[in-house]
């Protein structure tokens, strides 16, 4: 009696195993349908407004400041950083021009998410930050 419990165990083990072996050929979180690229974007550039959709991110460094604050220095998205793009940038608090090297502050707490991030403003209009 005992023996045919044992088996029934060992037997679910290996369903088990078949199970996540499964899981683990198809990659979950690329269920991308076709067609599904014509999506809302997934934000906007701070700096020039561009639309964001998947793939395409802001650039930006995150600095701890104790573990009550994170500074975020957002610098801008692929559409208007670098030589080559002529975007106009500007700050999304005062409205003043922000050079391709310069950056806008944005700050979050870590205790909620540390990617709600609230902007506080360029050099201009927030140097206290700088
Ligand atoms: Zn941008
Ligand atoms: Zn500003």
């Amino acid at each position: 009696m005992n023996a045919d419990q044992g088996y029934a165990i060992l037997f679910g083990i290996g369903l088990g195993l078949i199970a996540v072996l499964f899981w683990m050929l198809f990659p979950i979180g690329d269920r991308r349908r076709e067609g599904e690229e014509e999506e809302k974007p997934k934000g906007f550039c701070p700096l020039c407004k561009q639309p964001l959709y998947a793939g395409e991110r802001i650039r930006s460094d995150q600095t701890e400041i104790g573990d009550v604050e994170v500074q975020t220095r957002i610098k801008g998205c692929p559409y208007c950083m670098g030589p080559t793009h002529r975007r106009a940038r500007n700050c999304p608090v005062c409205k003043n021009k922000v050079a391709k090297d310069e950056v806008i502050l944005a700050l979050s707490d870590p205790r909620i998410d540390r990617l709600k991030l609230s902007i506080k403003g360029c050099k201009q209009c927030w140097p206290q930050g700088f």
